[in-house]
């Protein structure tokens, strides 16, 4: 049997740390985006969401593609649910200020920082912070729980360590809840190589989501490889192209093991159920 390690935040495992209940996995997933991400970077990451979702044999989980919300008026009452409204809220609480980066000491991409290039900078952890708290997702206020996958064309940038030193990332994930993912990562690749991006884009964003739904990454020819987390561009990129290659685009994204795993996170069996209570 495989091993499935259960995502536990929190002491209770059927609750996430912001306390709504997370017992059903066959949440919807919505996709969000920041303003400027084109249409030619969301399309592969809802296909790679599609094909993920049907791999695993997850029926009835609906993909929403919920664009910027920019323009949305919530007709509600609710201060809170005003106040989460749009996607350029979450980016602009995010936003790195010039206060912080003189306190903070980049280790990569620093110089960048402090000179103030012309890409946006923000603070992963303050997103998946918003995405978590969000109430948005809350039944005490008549909304669906859901999956968040935020794609930004701004970079990301995450703690490291202590806190001391700020790390560039490619994405950033709470499991069980929501990712944020930078489509900068794929800008090795000309934009004007339309379809070289759109692979890439696929492959990526299936290893950020399985991240997302819970998977450890493996030894496979699989997106979740673990080449997908080298901090090295070129291998990333390097495999990636491996996979395309092995024409995993259409057929499988994901490997044998993977696949199970991803299907008993939605599909739970009896037997899987009760090792998850016992742990
Ligand atoms: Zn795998």
């Amino acid at each position: 049997m495989v091993g499935f390690d259960t995502i536990t935040i929190g002491k209770n495992k059927n609750f996430c740390r912001n306390g709504f209940n997370r017992s059903n996995k066959k949440m919807p997933l919505y996709i969000a985006h920041e303003e400027g991400v084109t249409v030619w970077d969301i399309w592969p990451a809802i296909r790679a969401a599609t094909e993920l979702l049907k791999s695993a044999n997850a029926k009835g989980m609906q993909i929403l593609n919920i664009g910027t919300l920019n323009n949305y008026k919530p007709e509600t009452n609710s201060l809170e649910l005003q106040k989460y409204a749009s996607v350029e809220w979450y980016i602009a609480n995010a936003i790195y200020t010039p206060e912080m980066t003189d306190k903070e000491i980049p280790e990569e991409g620093g110089q960048q920082i402090l000179a103030g290039s012309e890409t946006k900078k923000l603070r992963a952890e303050q997103l998946l912070e918003d995405l978590t708290k969000e109430p948005w997702r809350d039944p005490k206020q008549g909304r669906e729980n859901h999956y968040d996958f935020l794609i930004v064309n701004s970079e990301l940038y995450m703690p490291r360590g202590n806190g001391n030193r700020t790390i560039k990332v490619d994405a950033a994930v709470e499991p069980g809840i929501c990712a944020v993912m930078s489509v900068t990562q794929f800008d090795y690749i000309r934009s004007d190589d339309k379809r070289t991006r759109h692979e890439h884009i696929i492959i990526g964003t299936a290893y950020h989501l399985g991240k997302l739904y819970g998977l450890e990454s493996c030894n496979k020819a699989c997106a979740m490889n673990k080449q997908m987390e080298s901090t090295d561009a070129n291998s990333v990129r390097n495999y990636r192209s491996f996979l395309i290659h092995k024409n995993v685009l259409g057929k499988n994204l994901l490997c044998d093991d993977c696949r199970y795993k991803l299907n008993d996170y939605f599909n739970p069996t009896l037997f899987s159920k009760i090792r998850n209570i016992f742990g």
